[in-house]
């Protein structure tokens, strides 16, 4: 097989259809493969001019389309012929984010077309079919709920792409729960707050993926609350996601509750094993890697719960097949199975993180948290968030003390017990609490 002649070609065509025919011929088309070598694919150019040109203009397009087209990322290394050797002229490989593939990428594949329906998701995937066809006419809001890593943001995006294509004059906004939070944090940080309310009320379809994260931000609710009412009586689209019910987001506002669900709601299950063998077929077919139905079936039976894993499994054979000729069989499927198990271990939960998500609630400052100001909603929040670090992360009290300012032990334990207090007397704090704990769980 001649490996590196492959994934080349593959990588041409990926970058084929994003660019000018002229610019194609002139910048993609002249670098020469060469071979692999320490993660780097090395490829030629004649001149100097052309690799500045290309290491310029082209080198993030380049390194996605090696990523896309192996799996896993891969550095580039473009060599002039013109220059002395000493010069490498290494293209770093993009930081790589998340499941290593960017948002930005991956929505090329979050079409209706790729989605494989099964029983679980039929009707949620009828129901966005429903709205991009016909949007603001039957379920308005749409909200999809359903675990990590079945679809939800596929849909959305494919819904997005829908009408785009329908309609490319449509004011289409997608965002992310966590987003509209921090941006709207920001807004009355930098009294802004009307830029913020043109940009969401301007829009004629709206979807916001992972709206459980407004929960318990009072000042993201009360914001959201408007903009839905303005949209929706002005008969524009709303789409959520999450990942739970709206009743399970226990501190949603009541009247954010009800508006969720006066639309349509459709759930999302894990699918069954006939869908995940067919989820590995089309997986494997996008990448033109041929996996007997055996070998299929033995991933899907490995595998119960989260399509992105199988994903993932998929396209690590395929890398291993392209980098190292291992063909895609059962010993192949085992090696990526127990990759994508080892990769899916849960991030640690850094005492940052949980402070960023109590401050956001509780509508304070990250860093008033840590510091030694007393004012009663920075005590709170940072009595908080010493509860949540103690029950993410089992750190112990001196350690936790120490990320708190450098208090002492014997008073993070008395913060704790604070919060343990007031849990027991006040359902909505503790709803509060364990809305945070989920949502950092989650995230
Ligand atoms: P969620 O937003 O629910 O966590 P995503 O939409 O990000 O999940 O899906 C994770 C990955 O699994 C994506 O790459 C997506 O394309 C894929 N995926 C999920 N469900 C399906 C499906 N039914 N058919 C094809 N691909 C799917
Ligand atoms: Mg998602």
């Amino acid at each position: 097989m001649d490996t590196v002649n492959q994934i080349w070609d593959q990588v041409l065509e990926y970058i084929r259809p994003k660019l000018s025919q002229i610019a194609f011929d002139i910048y993609i088309k002249c670098m020469e493969p060469k071979n692999i070598e320490d993660g780097e694919m090395v490829v030629t150019v004649r001149t100097d001019f052309l690799k500045t040109n290309i290491v310029e203009l082209y080198s993030e397009m380049l390194l996605e389309a090696l990523r896309v087209t192996l799996g896993i990322p891969l550095g580039l290394r473009i060599v002039s012929l013109e220059t002395n050797v000493d010069d490498p002229g290494t293209v770093a490989a993009l930081p790589i984010q998340g499941n290593g593939f960017p948002t930005t990428l991956a929505d090329e594949e979050f079409t209706f077309e790729n989605f494989v329906v099964g029983k679980q998701n039929n009707f949620a995937y009828a129901a966005c079919q429903a709205v991009a066809e016909k949007p603001a006419t039957l379920y308005n809001p749409l909200f999809i709920h359903g675990g990590s890593g079945l679809g939800k943001t596929h849909l959305l995006c494919a819904i997005c792409k829908e009408l785009q294509k329908k309609n490319p004059r449509a004011r289409i906004l997608y965002t992310k729960g966590e987003t509209m939070t921090n941006e709207l944090i920001e807004a009355i940080h930098n009294g802004t707050t009307a830029e913020f309310r043109a940009k969401y009320r301007q829009v004629d379809v709206l979807l916001v993926d992972d709206i459980q994260f407004i929960g318990g931000k009072a000042a993201t609710q009360e914001e959201f609350f408007h903009t839905f009412d303005h949209l929706h009586s002005n008969g524009k689209q709303i789409v959520l996601t999450s990942d739970r019910p709206p009743r399970e987001i226990a501190t949603l506002e009541e009247r954010l509750q009800s508006r969720f669900v006066m639309g349509l709601t459709a759930d999302i299950q894990p699918p069954d094993l006939e869908t995940r063998v067919a989820i590995i077929r089309r997986k494997a077919q996008m990448l033109d890697l041929p996996i007997p139905d055996d070998v299929a079936m033995y991933i899907a039976n490995q595998l119960k719960s989260n399509v992105r894993q199988l994903e993932g499994v998929v396209k690590r054979m395929k890398a291993q097949y392209l980098l190292g000729g291992e063909q895609p069989g059962i010993m192949a499927a085992q090696n990526a199975i127990r990759d994508i198990r080892n990769d899916n271990q849960p991030v640690p939960i850094t005492v940052e993180r949980i402070i960023t998500e109590v401050a956001r609630t509780m509508n304070v400052n990250p860093e008033d948290i840590r510091s030694n100001k007393q004012s009663s909603p920075i005590s709170k929040a940072r009595q908080m968030a010493a509860y949540v670090v103690r029950t993410i992360t089992n750190l112990p009290m001196k350690s936790i003390g120490e990320e708190f300012g450098g208090r002492d032990h014997t008073t993070i334990v008395y913060a704790i017990q604070q919060v343990e207090k007031k849990m027991d007397r006040d359902p909505a704090f503790r709803n509060m609490v364990n809305d945070i704990i989920k949502n950092i769980s989650d995230s």
